[in-house]
């Protein structure tokens, strides 16, 4: 079944949500956080949810990526936010998305503060 990421418009609560085709643009999304209906579907992408391992779970050394590749950056992250058991900020989630669709950091930090964020690439 695809997941929809979505962000929510009053409280920017960044969740992912699971529907199948049908019931996508049917079903109404409601804000995991504050239950709101005004969110907004994140960036057109999708992502299909694997049962049991995924790309993540493969994750090992941080010493062995290579940080040049935009994906291992992107997975490190998404990695370490697991780890501390929080969300990635909305800004810095959107920054993993777009090293997920294989965008080189120098293009991403041209369009984002990314000084701001305490990343540094
Ligand atoms: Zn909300």
């Amino acid at each position: 079944m695809p997941v929809y990421d979505y962000v929510c418009e009053r409280c920017r609560k960044h969740f992912q949500i699971q529907l199948s085709y049908s019931e996508y643009g049917k079903t109404p999304v409601h804000c995991t956080q504050c239950g709101s209906e005004t969110v907004r579907r994140r960036i057109g992408r999708v992502r299909i949810a694997r049962s049991g391992s995924s790309n993540l779970d493969s994750f090992g050394d941080p010493d062995s990526l290579d940080h040049e590749d935009p994906r291992a950056l992107a997975s490190m992250m998404r990695s370490m936010s697991r780890e501390i058991g929080e969300d990635l900020p909305p800004d810095i989630d959107e920054v993993v998305d777009r090293l997920e669709a294989g965008e080189a950091p120098e293009e991403i930090e041209k369009d984002l503060p990314m000084e701001e964020n305490g990343l540094d690439f």
